[in-house]
């Protein structure tokens, strides 16, 4: 779809905005799918979660995180701040609430890259979120993708796995799962989600339908 025909759909629907959910076990390959669809779509939101891990080299305050000290995470959590939040890997990690709110009021899509905890509260919360799980194409690429990035020891590649392999198990909880085989081809099944998921009617707030040629003369607008 071109911009133009996007833009059509807008004029003629107002709808609220969609919460996609980006699910993946580490080493899928999800960063460079984010990435993807944010340069198609640069309209899209990416809720920056809160953490009480640390940051890592490269990692921006308030871009990829906000990293937060302990008890100032649960300060938030206590004052009902984060739409969800789960405790990954030992550490906090929380959505914060307003700005996916305000995302959903003011027709502006938003995604999050979060846990399959935080999938299922953010589903039970918002049923009208859209959830994707995104599938490595098998274990032994998995197994591979892992070893590449030459960041962790063994121990901690087969823990990942032992993760991966439970977490796939909630695919089924999921709306969509996508086999990260091709970064094209992946993303452009993203894309087709976000597309058909953007024109269900059920969304739609309000209809901008302009009267006709000789309504419009029966009301003195010509
Ligand atoms: P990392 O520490 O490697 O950035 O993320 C570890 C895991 O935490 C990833 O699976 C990521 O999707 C998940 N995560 C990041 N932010 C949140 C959040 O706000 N809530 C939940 N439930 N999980 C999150």
């Amino acid at each position: 779809m071109n911009k133009s025909m996007a833009r059509k759909t807008t004029d003629l629907a107002r709808r609220e905005g969609i919460i996609f959910i980006l699910s993946a076990p580490s080493g899928t390959g999800k960063t460079t799918l984010i990435k993807g669809l944010r340069a198609a779509y640069p309209e899209l939101r990416l809720s920056v979660s809160c953490t009480t891990r640390g940051r890592r080299q490269g990692e921006v305050h308030g871009r990829d995180y906000y990293f937060l000290e302990s008890k100032k995470f649960a300060v938030l959590k206590a004052k009902g701040e984060f739409a969800e939040w789960a405790k990954v890997h030992d550490f906090f990690y929380g959505t914060p609430r307003r700005p996916l709110e305000q995302s959903v009021r003011l027709g502006q899509d938003i995604l999050l890259d979060i846990d399959v905890q935080g999938a299922r509260k953010i589903k039970r919360k918002y049923p009208q979120a859209v959830s994707i799980f995104l599938v490595p194409p098998s274990w032994r690429e998995l197994q591979r993708r892992l070893a590449r990035r030459g960041t962790d020891g063994e121990e901690i590649i087969r823990r990942r796995l032992v993760n991966a392999r439970s977490e796939i198990r909630n695919i089924i909880k999921y709306d969509y799962y996508v086999v990260n085989r091709q970064v094209r081809e992946s993303l452009g099944l993203l894309k087709s989600i976000v597309e058909a998921e953007r024109a269900k009617t059920f969304r739609v707030k309000r209809w901008r339908i302009e009267p006709l040629y000789w309504q419009q003369r029966e009301l003195g607008h010509d």
